[in-house]
């Protein structure tokens, strides 16, 4: 099992595989130094006996068993207990690229290193009692965060936010048992336990169990990010409104209808929620096979989709054609029978310069409200949430498509959970579920005046679940499952 805690000085290459300038091999355990030290030539004079000195960084080169020179590197060591995993670490920094840190690699597994698993370094670190549990997920978050915002939620868990909370409300949930213990064991000889009261800590905790649970969801959309689909017929500048909307070029526009066919992705952060968005093909009946691919593939992507953007000319208005593209995701509106999207959708009005412009030489001139209302056939009134009036060419109206998207997301939750920047992720609002529950029947079996006993078996119950959060308390499958999700190297 990943979680036996062995005595193998593990190695690892810790950076990314990708070119960069350095390649750093993480070495951790009780010969992390002998090992090291079998594959490491202190540059200068060479003295016998030589030694490295904590927190001290050495140049000299790698070699091999046959005293071959693998690379030119700096030596970090790291001795126990101020290192990542409190255990002895010793670090080569080589020269990038991969060849180099492949071969420092070989040499640290021939110097009687063994190779680290996904997660093994923050695993240990655990073990060591170096983070708690809930720290480790956020170590695993912050490589992994994909806009500031993220970063920073994850930053505050790995400061302590999460396992700190928890902590409290175990301390306070401790000292509830130890007082129902007392009594349980000399009845006698203590005052009558004050109910009220109880009922009170009771529901102090469980208000600081809810407070934690509001960050779960800031804590899913920061974490994995919203998909959202443009869908909508040819030529009313999907493509257009992608570029627009992510400052870049990956998409194709073209003046010619239909050319969108694959379904493009870009990526983007919007209030700090990482943003995938799909540009679909033009979705509409179509005889052309590659076309008619594309058509299921965005009827597939918007099914897929957290929410669902339709884009209609603005200019022109709700035509027929939207009809029949709305027909094609909605059915007969959400809920019907035939209607394949489950999320929920906004409407964009793009070309909205033409619109303000009006038809040429007839001297209209249009509202340019961005949140201005498009009359909309009976049918789609109730689909879309919010319409917005955009101008993808003058990148119009995308502040609006923000503020639109995040409210239907339901966003505005990151910036209203009680001041808190760290959120709970999936697992831990499981187990803080379990133990509000827990606490749940304790008040109820306080309320029916069961023996005290029974109150005990709820508590432990309650201590249990919060024990899982901060890994005080927690199953090796649990945390083999936590600690496989990490990547080689952390
Ligand atoms: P798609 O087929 O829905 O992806 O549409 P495209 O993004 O390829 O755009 C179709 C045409 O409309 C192109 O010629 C775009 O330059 C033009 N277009 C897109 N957005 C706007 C806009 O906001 N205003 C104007 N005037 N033209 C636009
Ligand atoms: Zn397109």
């Amino acid at each position: 099992l990943l979680t036996t805690k062995d005595e193998d000085t593990i190695s690892s290459i810790i950076t990314g595989l990708s070119a960069g300038s350095v390649s750093i091999i993480r070495l951790s355990g009780t010969e992390a130094v002998p090992i090291a030290l079998k594959a490491f030539r202190p540059g200068g004079r060479y003295r016998l006996g030589w030694a490295p000195a904590s927190h001290r960084v050495y140049y000299g080169t790698a070699v091999d068993g046959d005293e071959a020179v693998l690379d030119e590197v700096l030596l970090l060591v790291m001795l126990s207990p101020r290192s990542y995993t409190a255990e002895d670490v010793v670090e080569f920094h080589c020269h990038g690229g991969g060849v180099c840190a492949a071969r420092v690699q070989r040499a640290l597994i021939e110097a009687g290193a063994r190779p680290a698993k996904p997660g093994e370094f923050t695993l240990r670190a655990f073990l060591n009692g170096r983070l708690d549990l809930a720290q480790a997920e956020s170590v695993s978050e912050l490589v992994g965060a994909r806009t500031a915002a993220a970063a920073d939620s994850a930053l505050a868990g790995l400061r302590g936010g999460v396992g700190g909370a928890v902590s409290d409300m175990r301390r306070q949930c401790l000292e509830l048992l130890a007082e129902l213990e007392a009594r349980l064991d000399f009845d006698e000889d203590l005052p009558l336990i004050d109910v009220p009261a109880l009922k009170a800590q009771i529901e102090a905790i469980q208000a600081g169990i809810e407070q934690a649970l509001r960050t779960a969801r800031a804590g899913s959309l920061l974490r994995r990010g919203l998909q959202v689909a443009i869908v909508g017929r040819p030529n009313v500048g999907k493509s257009s409104l992608l570029n627009a909307w992510t400052n870049s070029e990956r998409a194709i526009v073209t003046e010619i209808a239909g050319t969108t066919r694959d379904v493009l992705e870009a990526q983007l952060s919007v209030g700090g929620v990482p943003v995938t968005l799909l540009d679909t093909a033009g979705i509409r009946d179509s005889t052309d096979v590659v076309e008619r691919i594309g058509v299921e593939r965005s009827q597939a992507a918007a099914a897929a989709a957290d929410v669902v953007i339709m884009v209609v000319d603005g200019a022109e208005g709700w035509t027929d054609a939207d009809s029949e593209i709305y027909r094609s995701l909605w059915g007969d509106g959400p809920g019907s029978s035939g209607c394949r999207v489950r999320g929920p959708a906004l409407l964009v009005a793009n070309k909205d310069d033409l619109r303000a412009a009006g038809p040429a030489g007839s001297g209209a001139t249009a509202s340019t409200d961005e949140q201005a209302p498009l009359p909309l056939p009976v049918l789609a009134r109730e689909t879309f949430s919010a319409t917005v009036r955009t101008s993808a060419s003058r990148r119009k109206g995308l502040e609006s498509l923000d503020t639109a998207l995040l409210a239907l997301a339901g966003a505005p939750q990151l910036a209203d959970s009680g001041g808190v920047s760290w959120a709970v992720n999936e697992r831990q609002a499981e187990a803080l579920v379990r133990s509000h529950e827990a606490l749940m029947r304790l008040s109820e079996s306080v309320g029916a005046d069961l023996p005290l006993d029974f109150w005990t078996i709820d508590l432990r119950a309650a201590l249990l679940a919060l024990g899982e959060v901060s890994g005080d308390e927690v199953a090796e499958e649990v945390l083999d499952n936590v600690f496989s999700r990490f990547c080689i190297g952390k």
